[in-house]
């Protein structure tokens, strides 16, 4: 059976069709008046509220007469809200948000589609996760790569040494390490999830894994609530006012981070910042690096050259594995060589393996060295007084010297040629690792759509952002967790 009603006023027709409906018809949508399934709402002829038995949505929306629609709508249905947030992600910002927003009374769910909260924070730091960094805060700001003065009023209201308070708090010893690296006393990432999740449940939040959300649901320019599969793999729409897309970038991807969050923000008229991997390891064609493949360099200074010009240079550890070149220095130069190889640009990484000393020093250090050792010794023997074992030959190679050649017969030039090398160590960047292998995702939800002192968006009431879903991202060493936490409490607030 089917019951039309009609109302029709200036700029808005309404029409509703009530059907008895069958079970068949459920999660069908129609927008023609012939099927039987709907209680359609119509403005202006342009929009389409679609009520089923205790579900509506509402399909392209514009600014028209809505309050009046709405309250002549509302009335209609039943209203089930249940609770006043919903966070999608149970990462390391889902987890900070949902527990800040409990702990202020919130009835909270937080939807994780894993079979468990927090796997990113698990795999993190090598296993020991590296929570955050203690350097003074201008000095934290500055390892912000993308957007740190969006970032600024998060870290004001929850910072470095607030997330170092927060840990103890909830019972978690921390240790600081070397470069103001914070970690876990017990050396275990697991101990930080746990913890968090321990603390956000105490606090009162409920959490569903195994729950997928596919859509955030909106009315009026309003959040209403958010469409999940279940895990029984059924479509089911839950109520709230309020949602924290909470769901990181799409790096580690079996971690859960699969991008879905920039998919629901598009959709919501929002922009999203191309997405590219950052700290990931870089691919050179460079036979040297093949064959010197398992070694590690310390107090390395690396130079990133792109068409010539050095565009950063930083100080530290790096590797050599069969993925390229990776460690610290290295991760921390990928995000601009991406760009620019993203851009065309011919990108090569400079080493200076004795960034301690001057071309002149290093003269007279192998003068002196040379003075040393007998004149027979081989070129190699004068190498490995300068290097690592496994660079001799390799390097030896590269300038075309044989390693057995007594060194009295080493000639000035190369000598030069040896001081150049060692200074200018120099590999072809030609690609860099996929998402898959990159520590964090650069661009997402462009900043200027998201009020940066609330973090809800300037398009959709209700709607908040928090992690790396957010066009933010960091150097390693504890920053990029530390923009979870920051964004997660501060959206965890739900200010308006
Ligand atoms: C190997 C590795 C090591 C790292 N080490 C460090 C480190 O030591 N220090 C540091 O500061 N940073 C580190 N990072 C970066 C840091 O872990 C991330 O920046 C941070 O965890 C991001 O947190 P997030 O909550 O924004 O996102 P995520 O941790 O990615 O969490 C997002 C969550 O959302 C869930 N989700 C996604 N889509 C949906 C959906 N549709 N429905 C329901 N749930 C969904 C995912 O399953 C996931 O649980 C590391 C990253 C990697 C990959």
């Amino acid at each position: 059976m089917v019951e039309l009603f009609l109302f029709s006023g200036a700029n808005v027709h309404i029409f509703f069709i009530i059907a008895k409906a069958g079970g068949e018809h459920r999660g069908k949508i129609y927008s023609h008046a012939e099927k039987p399934l709907i209680i359609g709402l119509c403005v202006d002829d342009s929009m389409v509220i679609i009520l089923r038995p205790k579900i509506f949505s509402l399909y392209r929306l514009k600014a028209v007469s809505f309050n009046t629609l709405f309250s002549i709508f509302a009335k209609n249905i039943p209203q089930s809200k249940v609770y006043d947030v919903i966070i999608i992600g149970a990462g390391a910002a889902g987890l900070m948000a949902a527990g800040v927003a409990a702990e202020r009374g919130k009835k909270v769910l937080l939807l994780e589609k894993m079979e468990k909260a927090g796997r990113k924070i698990r795999i993190s730091g090598k296993g020991r996760c590296n929570l955050t960094n203690a350097r003074p805060a201008e000095e934290f700001l500055s390892k912000v790569r993308t957007n740190a003065d969006f970032f600024l009023p998060s870290f004001k209201d929850f910072s470095n040494q607030s997330t170092i308070r927060f840990f103890k708090k909830i019972g978690l010893e921390l240790v600081t390490e070397r470069g103001d690296r914070v970690f876990p006393a017990s050396g275990k990432a697991w101990d930080v999830a746990d913890a968090l999740v321990r603390w956000a449940q105490d606090e009162g939040v409920e959490i569903q894994y195994h729950t997928r959300a596919v859509e955030i649901r909106t009315v009026v320019g309003r959040v209403c609530g958010v469409k999940i599969i279940n895990k029984k793999g059924f479509p089911r729409n839950i109520e709230s006012e309020n949602v924290i897309l909470c769901t990181g970038g799409v790096s580690y991807p079996a971690t859960g981070s699969t991008g879905d969050g920039y998919l629901f923000a598009h959709r919501l008229g929002h922009r999203i910042e191309e997405v590219r991997p950052s700290l990931v390891p870089l691919v050179t064609g460079s036979s040297l690096a093949r064959s010197i493949v398992g070694v590690q360099l310390r107090n390395v200074n690396a130079r990133l050259v792109v068409d010539g010009q050095v565009v950063r240079e930083e100080f530290g550890e790096m590797e050599f594995t069969s993925r390229g070149l990776e460690g610290a220095v290295i991760l921390r130069l990928s995000r601009d060589a991406v760009d620019a190889l993203i851009e065309g640009g011919t990108v090569k990484v400079v080493l200076d393996l004795k960034s301690a000393l001057s071309e002149d020093v290093l003269q007279a250090r192998i003068s002196r060295e040379r003075e040393a050792l007998e004149p027979s010794a081989g070129f190699g023997e004068l190498l490995r007084k300068l290097l690592p074992k496994p660079l001799v030959a390799p390097l030896a190679r590269e300038l075309g010297i044989s390693v057995s050649v007594p060194q009295k017969d080493i000639m000035p030039e190369q000598v030069d040629s040896l001081i150049y090398l060692l200074k200018n160590l120099t590999f072809d960047i030609t690609d860099y690792r996929p998402f898959d292998e990159a520590i964090v995702t650069a661009g997402g939800v462009a900043v200027e759509e998201v009020d940066a002192a609330t973090l809800q968006s300037k398009h959709i009431q209700g709607l908040y952002f928090a992690g790396e879903v957010l066009d933010l991202d960091a150097d390693t060493g504890g920053y990029n967790l530390q923009i979870a936490f920051s964004t997660g409490h501060l959206a965890g607030k739900l200010k308006k």
